[in-house]
């Protein structure tokens, strides 16, 4: 057959998109900016820790830029997603409805509460939460009393859903709330992997309750280490801010903490990172598009493989650029993945399902066939900023 799915075939492919001689990574940051400057500034004044203008600057920017009212900068995504079910109430025994395929920090997050991730299934358009089947599957197993959800088989209160838009594909928010609303679920977005990601032109994080953002080294934008979290909702932004600074009652001298706080708060020296990154984000953004439009170019006729693409609601940042094999090639996946890997061009597969890590195997979950397959299917290449200059008018 002429035109019978090959490695090489793909390996070719992926050559012909990529610079050629140098190694290219998943992800790497690019520092063209103002980084030094500000970050100068912060060792110059001495004002390198959890206080000083640059975290108020970098929070003011970031909401305006999401169009948020409100954003709370921290140390770490985990630790947004971790103090945003904190500020939620989520409570030892509750449980939390989150996809069986995204990162773990999204779970670990529900377990530092003490609450129990309940698996859900994901859908093929997004690589996010299936909101239909969601919806199906909440009909026959929870049940309303008074104004609260509940697992009918555990008995145990479902408070929320956590929903992760992968690899910067917006899930399909409009049914998903519907359905938040229908069970009087919460919706948390996990938001780390989509700065610059719009669902019908409204940035996600704003559809959710509270949305967590990433900027490790790996994802669009960086502050070395830090993470955000965003709201509408001015109470939850005043709890995050108090909650995330060791709960201190503002006194001139005195130490009075009313709560069990975190040292959770995001030092100058990174938000200086994070505001001359910021100022770059429009152009991170148009590159990384213009990458994906490439490489979706590149594999339109290939046989056996897919360049994964948005959802027509959706616009992505494409953080990672995903190239889905059909089901019938997947025995060739690891053939892919050492095949690239040995030429420089970093590949790898998408992450185990959570449900099958020894931690979370006897967590309740869903029918996770989609899921399943994906996990089989996906392979993440070469996405950096820096990859998708060359393509730019
Ligand atoms: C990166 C990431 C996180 C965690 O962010 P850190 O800043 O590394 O703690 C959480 N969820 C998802 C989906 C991520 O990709």
């Amino acid at each position: 057959m002429r035109n019978e799915f090959s490695v090489i075939k793909v390996v070719n492919k992926l050559k012909e998109c990529l610079p050629s001689g140098e190694f290219n990574a998943l992800h790497e940051p690019k520092f063209s900016g103002n980084e030094w400057t500000y970050v100068k500034e912060c060792l110059d004044t001495g004002w390198v820790s959890s206080v000083g203008k640059y975290v108020d600057q970098f929070e003011q920017k970031l909401a305006e830029f999401t169009g948020a009212k409100h954003a709370v900068a921290v140390v770490n995504g985990t630790a947004a997603l971790h103090v945003s079910l904190l500020v939620l109430n989520v409570k030892p025994g509750d449980e939390i409805l989150v996809p069986a395929l995204t990162f773990i920090a999204t779970v670990n997050a529900i377990a530092y509460c003490g609450a129990v991730p309940h698996f859900i299934d994901s859908e093929y358009r997004t690589m996010g939460v299936d909101p239909f089947k969601l919806k199906d599957y909440l009909v026959e197993v929870a049940e309303i009393r008074g104004e609260y959800c509940y697992n009918k088989h555990t008995g145990r209160r479902m408070k929320a859903v956590v929903a992760m838009h992968t690899f910067g594909h917006p899930v399909d928010l409009e049914p998903l709330l519907a359905v938040c609303h229908q069970f009087n679920l919460v919706l948390v977005e996990d938001a780390a992997e989509s700065l610059g990601s719009y669902y019908k032109g409204k940035h996600v994080g704003n559809w959710g309750e509270l949305a967590a953002f990433s900027f490790n080294g790996n994802k669009i934008m960086t502050t070395g280490g830090g993470g955000a979290i965003t709201t509408n909702n001015a109470s939850l932004a005043k709890q995050l801010k108090h909650l995330t600074t060791t709960a201190k009652v503002p006194h001139k001298w005195e130490f009075v903490h009313d709560h069990i706080g975190y040292n959770y708060r995001m030092p100058n020296i990174n938000a200086a990172i994070g505001c001359a990154q910021l100022e770059q984000i429009p152009q991170f953004i148009h590159s990384k598009r213009m990458l994906a439009k490439q490489y979706q170019a590149a594999f339109e006729t290939m046989e056996g493989i897919a360049c994964f693409k948005e959802a027509d609601f959706a616009s992505s940042n494409y953080w990672l650029n995903v190239l889905l094999l059909d089901e019938a090639v997947t025995d060739q996946r690891d053939n892919l993945l050492e095949l690239t890997n040995e030429q420089g061009i970093m590949t790898r597969p998408i992450w185990t399902l959570i449900n099958k890590l020894d931690m979370y195997k006897d967590c309740p979950k869903m029918d996770l066939s989609v899921a399943e397959s994906l996990s089989r299917r996906v392979v993440n290449i070469p996405s950096s900023v820096r990859l998708g200059e060359s393509y730019e008018k």
